[in-house]
Formats: structure tokens, sequence, C-alpha cells
């Protein structure tokens, strides 16, 4: 029988690929996940918007990713990359949403074997009006530890098929959250470790899976250089340079889970980080029109559903975590 920890191979055949006792189990945990964080942010007055799947622009934020084009009655639209610019949008009727948005990014070939990769993914999307970073992160804290609980409370079996020993979440479920530290001091802990880590960029794969591998319960790294991040991120009014941002990372190596942070609102700020980013502000124009207008100041977090679905199986690729897995560079149906 296939094991989750074994390196499999990414499937080709979607019956095979469901049929499989680990995609059953993983599924399982998935949707025993999906359920608890519905019910969390619904008890905390959030509302579950449906997102939209193709716009005139999408985030320009995926880190070397290529988007997808789609004719839209003769207009060049995107499939979404991210759902940040209509989170944003949403907050102009509601003041607390999230959505379960699907996300399709073509990333480079050599991401097919970081195990933490798919072309197409989904994310646990979250936007706050008038919220603050330390806001989205006690939110998203609260997210990944009620998802975790209740699969371990609800899927005891679906965790023993796939040989993950709930014990692996003692720390997280013991309740004395999840530290928080910044990009600047991740950067130094990987100088030390002789990772060659660019103080001024996101954290790279390798140095992720290494910082992660030390921690044995999810951490935040806050304070991600200006550069790093798309036009969106709020920079630091004391701290020029820096980004009111933070991303969560799992613990035992498996690397990014989430990012988040305060948003610029601001059209003049938004406007010049976009040209700082190499973004043409003509092809923004729905947005920026909103922008002008006015939209809440906010802070949200998307948590890549696949990743924390591998996170909490155990499993060795985040395809497992996926019933129909777009690995990169892999065709499949
Ligand atoms: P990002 O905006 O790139 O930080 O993406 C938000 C979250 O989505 C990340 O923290 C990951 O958990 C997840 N994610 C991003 N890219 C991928 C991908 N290619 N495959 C699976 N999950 C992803
Ligand atoms: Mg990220």
């Amino acid at each position: 029988m296939e094991t989750a920890l074994e390196a499999p191979t990414p499937p080709t055949d979607p019956r095979a690929h469901l049929a499989s006792p680990v995609t059953r189990a993983a599924l399982r945990i998935q949707h025993v996940m999906l359920e608890g964080v519905r019910q969390r942010l619904s008890e905390q007055g959030f509302t579950e918007l449906l997102p939209p799947v193709i716009g005139p622009v999408t985030d320009p934020g995926a880190r070397g990713a290529k988007q997808v084009d789609v004719d839209y009655y003769g207009h060049r639209y995107k499939l979404m990359t991210s759902a940040i610019l209509y989170k944003q949008a949403s907050l102009t009727a509601f003041d607390k949403i999230f959505c379960v948005a699907p996300n399709v990014r073509l990333e480079p070939l050599e991401t097919s074997s970081t195990s933490r990769h798919l072309a197409e993914f989904h994310q646990i999307d979250v936007e706050i009006a008038g919220a603050s970073r330390e806001d989205a992160m006690a939110v998203a804290e609260g997210v990944v530890e009620h998802a975790v609980r209740r699969v371990v409370e609800r899927a005891p079996h679906e965790l023993d098929a796939l040989g993950r020993n709930p014990d692996a979440f003692a720390a997280l479920l013991s309740g004395t959250g999840f530290e928080r530290r910044t990009h600047a001091s991740a950067v130094r802990d990987l100088h030390a470790m002789g990772h060659p880590q660019n103080a001024d960029a996101e954290i790279d794969w390798a140095g992720e899976a290494l910082l992660s591998a030390k921690a044995d319960l999810p951490f935040f790294l806050t304070d991600y250089p200006k550069g790093s991040r798309g036009f969106y991120d709020k920079e630091d009014p004391g701290h020029p340079g820096r980004l009111r941002n933070f991303d969560l990372l799992a613990a035992e190596g498996y690397g990014e889970l989430c990012s988040g942070g305060e948003r610029e609102h601001d059209y003049g700020t938004i406007i010049a980080r976009m040209r700082e980013t190499g973004e043409n502000p003509a092809k923004y124009a729905w947005y920026l029109k909103m922008v002008r207008e006015g939209i809440p100041a906010s802070a949200g977090f998307g948590i890549g559903l696949e990743r924390l679905t591998r996170y909490v199986s155990g499993t060795h690729s985040v395809w497992q975590a996926s019933a129909f897995p777009k690995v990169p560079g892999t065709v499949t149906p």
C-alpha cells in the first residue's frame, strides 16, 4: 500500500489517485478542517462570500508564477492568482469576510520538487475592516488551532491511516500561542546555519524548510522587506522599507502555510507602490477607481488549504491533499 511518507510520483490517473487510501484520508481531514473553519469564522461574525474566478486583473504578487489569460468576450481576463483585490472590494459592504478561493498560478518548473507547490490550489481567505496586523494574526492562529483540534477529535482514524501521530500537535494544542519573530531575525538564523538568504527578499524555499524543520509548532514571521511582496501589503510608517505583514510557517519542515498583513488603502500610496513594483496602474482601472472613492483600512490573510491539509495529514507532498492535483509541469486532467 502507498504510505504517506514515501516520496510518491504525482498521479496521472484521477481514479487511481482518488481510490488511494492516502488521498481519501487526507481529503476527509480537509473536509473536517473546512467544516471547522467555516463554523469558527461564522461564529466570529464573518460572512462567507464566493470569490470570482476571472477578472480583468489579478494579484501580481505571486513570486515567479505566470498568470493565465482568458478570452472574455474579446477582452483579455486573468484567472485569479489570489482574491486580494476582491477581498478589499468586499469590505465596502461587509466588515468581516472570508472565502474559500481557487487560485491558478503557473509556478516555475523547479517548484515541482518542493512538495509544496500546485499550479491550482485554494486559500482560506480572510479580510477584516479596521483590523491591525496583530488582529489578523490572532484570527489566523485561532483558525489553525481550531482546524487542528477538530481533526484530532473528529478524524482520529484518518490520522491513524496516514501514520500521523496526533502527539505532533500537542504543543500546538497546549494553548501557548504561536511565536512571533521578525523576518530579519529569521535571516540571521539562516545565515548562522550557513544558508545564504537574501535579507531583502522573501525567505527562499530551502530557507523556509530549514526554519520550519527546527520548529515543533507553527510560528509567525513578521516585517518582510518591501520589494518582497505586492503593492497591497502596507509599509510600516515607523520603519520605511518594512511591511506590516506576516507569514505563518508550519512546524516539522512543512514550510509556509499562510501570508497576510495590513493592507495599503491610500490611493496615492497604492499608485506609487504599483510603480515601484513594476505594475502599470492603468491595468487596475476598476480597483483604483474604487480605492479613489474610498475603501476601509483592513488586514487579512490567506491560508493555503492544501498546505494546511498536508501539514495536518503529514503527507509527503501537497498534491496528496488535492482531489484533482495539478503539479507544476505534470499534465493531468
Ligand atoms: P501567497 O499569496 O503566495 O503567500 O499565497 C498564500 C498562501 O497560499 C501561501 O501561504 C500558501 O499556503 C498557499 N500557496 C501559495 N502558492 C501555492 C502553490 N503554488 N501551491 C499550493 N499552495 C500555495
Ligand atoms: Mg506567501
